[in-house]
Protein backbone atom coordinates (compact mmCIF):
# COMPACT_ATOMS: atom_id res chain seq x y z
CA UNK A 1 0.00 0.00 0.00
CA UNK A 2 1.14 3.25 -0.89
CA UNK A 3 1.86 5.79 2.05
CA UNK A 4 -0.96 8.53 2.63
CA UNK A 5 -0.08 11.78 3.45
CA UNK A 6 -1.77 14.70 4.21
CA UNK A 7 -1.52 18.24 4.56
CA UNK A 8 -2.50 20.83 7.69
CA UNK A 9 -2.91 24.16 7.55
CA UNK A 10 -3.34 25.72 11.46
CA UNK A 11 -4.76 29.63 10.55
CA UNK A 12 -4.03 31.61 13.45
CA UNK A 13 -4.14 35.62 13.73
CA UNK A 14 -0.09 36.01 13.59
CA UNK A 15 1.19 33.05 12.33
CA UNK A 16 0.10 30.39 8.77
CA UNK A 17 2.12 26.98 10.50
CA UNK A 18 1.14 24.41 7.67
CA UNK A 19 2.56 20.50 7.33
CA UNK A 20 2.91 17.80 5.39
CA UNK A 21 2.15 14.42 7.68
CA UNK A 22 2.19 11.45 7.25
CA UNK A 23 -0.40 8.42 8.20
CA UNK A 24 0.92 7.86 11.55
CA UNK A 25 0.86 11.82 12.71
CA UNK A 26 4.80 12.28 11.65
CA UNK A 27 5.59 15.83 10.32
CA UNK A 28 7.25 15.06 7.00
CA UNK A 29 8.13 18.86 6.18
CA UNK A 30 6.60 22.10 7.28
CA UNK A 31 6.29 26.02 7.10
CA UNK A 32 5.90 28.88 9.28
CA UNK A 33 4.20 32.50 7.28
CA UNK A 34 2.76 35.53 8.87
CA UNK A 35 -0.94 35.67 8.18
CA UNK A 36 -1.31 39.16 6.96
CA UNK A 37 -4.98 38.92 9.10
CA UNK A 38 -4.22 42.79 9.37
CA UNK A 39 -4.91 42.94 5.10
CA UNK A 40 -7.53 41.85 3.78
CA UNK A 41 -9.01 37.83 2.99
CA UNK A 42 -7.12 37.71 -0.28
CA UNK A 43 -3.75 38.05 1.12
CA UNK A 44 -4.52 35.56 3.77
CA UNK A 45 -6.01 32.96 1.29
CA UNK A 46 -2.07 34.03 -0.94
CA UNK A 47 -0.61 33.01 2.46
CA UNK A 48 -2.35 29.60 2.82
CA UNK A 49 -1.57 28.68 -0.56
CA UNK A 50 1.69 29.95 -0.80
CA UNK A 51 2.67 27.66 2.97
CA UNK A 52 0.80 25.15 1.00
CA UNK A 53 3.32 25.19 -1.76
CA UNK A 54 5.92 25.47 0.37
CA UNK A 55 5.53 21.87 2.17
CA UNK A 56 5.21 20.44 -1.05
CA UNK A 57 8.22 21.53 -2.73
CA UNK A 58 10.28 20.44 0.83
CA UNK A 59 8.74 16.92 0.49
CA UNK A 60 8.11 16.62 -3.60
CA UNK A 61 6.60 13.82 -4.92
CA UNK A 62 4.26 12.93 -2.12
CA UNK A 63 0.32 11.74 -2.75
CA UNK A 64 -1.91 14.12 -1.08
CA UNK A 65 -4.84 12.61 0.21
CA UNK A 66 -6.05 16.28 1.01
CA UNK A 67 -5.89 19.72 2.98
CA UNK A 68 -6.88 20.40 6.68
CA UNK A 69 -7.51 23.59 8.00
CA UNK A 70 -7.83 24.66 11.70
CA UNK A 71 -9.47 28.33 12.02
CA UNK A 72 -11.10 30.32 14.32
CA UNK A 73 -14.25 31.63 13.97
CA UNK A 74 -17.59 29.75 13.33
CA UNK A 75 -17.13 27.35 10.56
CA UNK A 76 -19.84 26.51 8.02
CA UNK A 77 -19.52 22.99 6.34
CA UNK A 78 -19.98 21.83 3.98
CA UNK A 79 -17.79 24.79 2.00
CA UNK A 80 -15.56 25.32 4.82
CA UNK A 81 -17.10 28.61 5.13
CA UNK A 82 -15.30 30.90 7.65
CA UNK A 83 -17.13 33.46 9.63
CA UNK A 84 -15.95 36.44 10.79
CA UNK A 85 -12.85 35.24 12.90
CA UNK A 86 -11.35 37.27 15.37
CA UNK A 87 -8.43 39.22 14.22
CA UNK A 88 -9.07 39.16 10.86
CA UNK A 89 -9.45 42.61 8.93
CA UNK A 90 -12.36 43.02 6.49
CA UNK A 91 -13.41 39.00 6.81
CA UNK A 92 -16.98 38.56 7.21
CA UNK A 93 -17.83 35.21 5.06
CA UNK A 94 -15.37 33.42 3.37
CA UNK A 95 -15.51 29.89 1.32
CA UNK A 96 -11.93 29.01 2.41
CA UNK A 97 -13.09 25.25 1.83
CA UNK A 98 -14.31 25.70 -1.45
CA UNK A 99 -11.82 27.97 -2.88
CA UNK A 100 -8.85 25.59 -1.78
CA UNK A 101 -10.44 23.19 -3.32
CA UNK A 102 -10.38 25.13 -6.77
CA UNK A 103 -6.63 25.60 -6.21
CA UNK A 104 -5.07 22.48 -5.45
CA UNK A 105 -8.13 19.18 -6.83
CA UNK A 106 -7.81 17.63 -3.84
CA UNK A 107 -10.60 17.19 -0.98
CA UNK A 108 -10.79 19.73 1.57
CA UNK A 109 -11.99 20.07 5.14
CA UNK A 110 -12.66 23.38 7.52
CA UNK A 111 -13.18 23.27 11.28
CA UNK A 112 -12.77 25.17 14.45
CA UNK A 113 -9.77 25.16 16.96
CA UNK A 114 -11.11 23.11 19.21
CA UNK A 115 -12.32 20.34 17.00
CA UNK A 116 -9.43 20.15 15.05
CA UNK A 117 -7.22 19.58 18.40
CA UNK A 118 -9.97 17.38 19.02
CA UNK A 119 -9.28 15.42 15.79
CA UNK A 120 -5.64 15.27 16.49
CA UNK A 121 -5.90 13.73 20.13
CA UNK A 122 -8.58 11.03 18.20
CA UNK A 123 -5.60 10.55 15.72
CA UNK A 124 -2.55 10.45 17.12
CA UNK A 125 -2.81 11.68 20.90
CA UNK A 126 -4.09 10.88 24.28
CA UNK A 127 -7.59 9.74 22.57
CA UNK A 128 -6.33 6.57 20.18
CA UNK A 129 -8.15 3.91 22.41
CA UNK A 130 -11.29 5.94 22.83
CA UNK A 131 -13.86 5.80 20.17
CA UNK A 132 -15.93 8.63 22.06
CA UNK A 133 -14.93 11.26 24.13
CA UNK A 134 -15.20 15.17 24.63
CA UNK A 135 -12.43 16.91 24.31
CA UNK A 136 -11.85 20.65 26.22
CA UNK A 137 -9.28 23.12 25.57
CA UNK A 138 -8.86 25.06 28.60
CA UNK A 139 -6.83 28.49 27.79
CA UNK A 140 -8.64 31.75 27.34
CA UNK A 141 -11.46 30.63 27.29
CA UNK A 142 -13.47 26.66 27.36
CA UNK A 143 -14.03 25.07 23.93
CA UNK A 144 -14.65 21.50 23.55
CA UNK A 145 -15.26 18.73 20.94
CA UNK A 146 -17.09 15.68 20.31
CA UNK A 147 -15.84 13.02 19.00
CA UNK A 148 -17.91 10.20 18.48
CA UNK A 149 -17.62 6.71 17.08
CA UNK A 150 -14.33 8.12 15.85
CA UNK A 151 -15.23 11.14 14.30
CA UNK A 152 -15.92 14.48 15.07
CA UNK A 153 -19.13 15.81 15.72
CA UNK A 154 -20.20 19.06 14.44
CA UNK A 155 -23.81 18.95 15.06
CA UNK A 156 -26.40 19.78 12.39
CA UNK A 157 -25.52 23.61 12.25
CA UNK A 158 -21.73 22.87 13.08
CA UNK A 159 -21.97 24.12 16.81
CA UNK A 160 -21.24 21.41 18.15
CA UNK A 161 -19.20 21.03 21.57
CA UNK A 162 -19.65 24.52 23.26
CA UNK A 163 -18.94 22.82 26.32
CA UNK A 164 -17.43 26.64 28.27
CA UNK A 165 -21.14 28.02 27.67
CA UNK A 166 -22.61 25.34 29.87
CA UNK A 167 -24.00 27.36 33.32
CA UNK A 168 -23.30 26.01 36.55
CA UNK A 169 -25.87 28.81 38.01
CA UNK A 170 -28.57 30.55 37.02
CA UNK A 171 -27.70 33.22 38.89
CA UNK A 172 -23.85 33.13 38.34
CA UNK A 173 -21.38 35.24 36.51
CA UNK A 174 -22.36 36.97 33.70
CA UNK A 175 -20.12 35.53 30.56
CA UNK A 176 -19.10 37.29 27.49
CA UNK A 177 -21.59 35.19 25.07
CA UNK A 178 -24.17 37.34 26.84
CA UNK A 179 -25.21 34.04 29.15
CA UNK A 180 -25.21 33.42 32.86
CA UNK A 181 -23.50 31.51 34.88
CA UNK A 182 -21.46 29.40 32.64
CA UNK A 183 -18.35 27.64 33.03
CA UNK A 184 -15.62 29.40 31.28
CA UNK A 185 -16.65 32.75 33.22
CA UNK A 186 -15.27 31.02 35.88
CA UNK A 187 -12.27 29.16 34.58
CA UNK A 188 -11.21 30.43 31.38
CA UNK A 189 -7.60 32.26 31.95
CA UNK A 190 -8.51 35.55 32.20
CA UNK A 191 -11.59 34.88 34.69
CA UNK A 192 -9.46 32.52 36.66
CA UNK A 193 -6.98 35.25 37.44
CA UNK A 194 -9.18 37.76 38.35
CA UNK A 195 -10.80 35.69 40.88
CA UNK A 196 -7.37 34.50 42.26
CA UNK A 197 -6.68 38.40 43.06
CA UNK A 198 -9.87 39.25 44.47
CA UNK A 199 -8.89 36.54 47.09
CA UNK A 200 -5.49 37.77 47.58
CA UNK A 201 -5.61 39.61 51.24
CA UNK A 202 -2.13 40.52 51.40
CA UNK A 203 0.40 40.43 48.67
CA UNK A 204 3.17 39.84 50.99
CA UNK A 205 4.00 36.39 51.71
CA UNK A 206 2.22 35.22 48.76
CA UNK A 207 3.95 32.71 46.49
CA UNK A 208 1.55 34.10 43.83
CA UNK A 209 2.13 37.43 43.56
CA UNK A 210 5.98 36.36 43.90
CA UNK A 211 5.61 34.07 40.31
CA UNK A 212 3.87 36.89 38.72
CA UNK A 213 6.63 39.71 39.22
CA UNK A 214 5.46 41.33 42.26
CA UNK A 215 2.50 42.57 40.54
CA UNK A 216 -0.91 40.99 41.10
CA UNK A 217 -2.39 42.44 38.00
CA UNK A 218 0.02 40.38 36.10
CA UNK A 219 -1.47 37.18 37.84
CA UNK A 220 -1.86 34.08 34.71
CA UNK A 221 -2.91 30.73 35.68
CA UNK A 222 0.91 29.85 35.76
CA UNK A 223 1.46 31.46 38.82
CA UNK A 224 -0.78 29.92 40.62
CA UNK A 225 0.11 26.44 39.01
CA UNK A 226 3.50 27.05 40.13
CA UNK A 227 2.69 28.68 43.41
CA UNK A 228 0.53 25.75 44.08
CA UNK A 229 3.22 23.47 43.27
CA UNK A 230 5.24 25.08 45.85
CA UNK A 231 2.36 24.90 48.65
CA UNK A 232 0.49 28.01 48.28
CA UNK A 233 -2.41 27.30 50.05
CA UNK A 234 -4.78 30.06 48.13
CA UNK A 235 -3.82 29.10 44.73
CA UNK A 236 -4.42 25.24 45.63
CA UNK A 237 -7.91 26.10 46.71
CA UNK A 238 -8.18 28.25 43.44
CA UNK A 239 -7.18 25.33 41.07
CA UNK A 240 -9.11 22.62 43.53
CA UNK A 241 -12.21 25.29 42.76
CA UNK A 242 -11.90 25.32 39.34
CA UNK A 243 -11.34 21.67 38.90
CA UNK A 244 -14.61 21.04 40.99
CA UNK A 245 -16.38 23.50 38.63
CA UNK A 246 -15.00 21.87 35.57
CA UNK A 247 -16.78 18.56 36.79
CA UNK A 248 -20.21 20.01 37.33
CA UNK A 249 -20.16 21.07 33.70
CA UNK A 250 -18.28 17.70 32.37
CA UNK A 251 -20.98 15.66 34.62
CA UNK A 252 -23.94 17.46 32.35
CA UNK A 253 -21.95 16.44 29.08
CA UNK A 254 -21.57 12.60 30.31
CA UNK A 255 -25.41 12.74 31.13
CA UNK A 256 -26.17 13.90 28.34
CA UNK A 257 -24.05 11.86 25.94
CA UNK A 258 -23.33 8.68 28.03
CA UNK A 259 -19.33 9.34 27.32
CA UNK A 260 -16.74 8.48 30.24
CA UNK A 261 -14.07 9.98 28.97
CA UNK A 262 -12.86 13.38 29.16
CA UNK A 263 -9.42 14.61 27.13
CA UNK A 264 -8.36 18.08 28.35
CA UNK A 265 -5.94 20.53 26.57
CA UNK A 266 -4.87 23.85 26.07
CA UNK A 267 -2.75 26.46 27.81
CA UNK A 268 -4.27 25.98 31.40
CA UNK A 269 -4.60 22.23 31.25
CA UNK A 270 -0.72 21.88 32.25
CA UNK A 271 -1.99 22.26 35.93
CA UNK A 272 -0.86 19.39 38.70
CA UNK A 273 -2.35 16.44 38.97
CA UNK A 274 -4.29 17.71 42.10
CA UNK A 275 -6.22 19.83 39.60
CA UNK A 276 -7.08 16.80 37.52
CA UNK A 277 -8.25 14.89 40.89
CA UNK A 278 -10.75 17.34 41.14
CA UNK A 279 -12.44 17.24 38.13
CA UNK A 280 -12.40 13.47 38.11
CA UNK A 281 -14.05 13.63 42.10
CA UNK A 282 -16.29 16.15 41.17
CA UNK A 283 -17.98 14.65 37.31
CA UNK A 284 -18.10 11.62 39.30
CA UNK A 285 -19.83 12.82 42.07
CA UNK A 286 -22.68 14.56 39.75
CA UNK A 287 -22.92 12.08 36.87
CA UNK A 288 -25.87 9.73 37.32
CA UNK A 289 -24.75 6.40 39.51
CA UNK A 290 -24.81 4.25 36.89
CA UNK A 291 -22.47 6.30 34.57
CA UNK A 292 -19.74 6.74 37.39
CA UNK A 293 -17.94 3.76 36.50
CA UNK A 294 -15.02 4.24 34.05
CA UNK A 295 -15.22 8.02 34.36
CA UNK A 296 -12.02 8.91 32.90
CA UNK A 297 -10.23 12.98 32.77
CA UNK A 298 -6.71 12.41 30.73
CA UNK A 299 -4.36 15.02 30.11
CA UNK A 300 -3.79 15.95 25.97
CA UNK A 301 -1.01 14.67 24.50
CA UNK A 302 -0.54 16.58 21.84
CA UNK A 303 0.57 20.29 21.98
CA UNK A 304 1.21 22.96 19.50
CA UNK A 305 1.48 20.72 16.82
CA UNK A 306 -2.37 19.39 17.70
CA UNK A 307 -3.36 22.40 15.26
CA UNK A 308 -1.55 20.80 11.85
CA UNK A 309 -2.34 17.41 13.40
CA UNK A 310 -5.83 17.41 13.33
CA UNK A 311 -6.09 19.45 10.10
CA UNK A 312 -4.14 16.73 8.30
CA UNK A 313 -6.08 14.23 10.37
CA UNK A 314 -9.75 15.10 9.01
CA UNK A 315 -8.22 14.23 5.37
CA UNK A 316 -5.92 11.17 6.49
ZN1 LIG B 1 -21.09 31.88 27.88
Amino acid sequence: MTQQFAIGVDLGGTTVKTALIDAHGSIVAQSKLPTRAQENPAAVLEQIVHSINDVMLKAPGKKIAGIGVAAAGIIQNPGGIVKSPPNFKGWDVVPLGTELEKKFNVRVEVDNDANVAAVAEAKFGAGTAYPNFLFIIWGTGVGGGVIMNGKIYQGPYGGAGEVGHISIDYKGLPCNCGGTGCIEAYIGQRYLSKRTIERITSTAGSKIVEYAGGDPTNIEPIHISRAAEAGDPLAKEVLTEAGTLLGVALAGVMNTLDFRVTIIGGGVSAVGDFVYDAIQASTVKNVQKPLREGIRIIRAKLGNDAGVLGAAGMVL
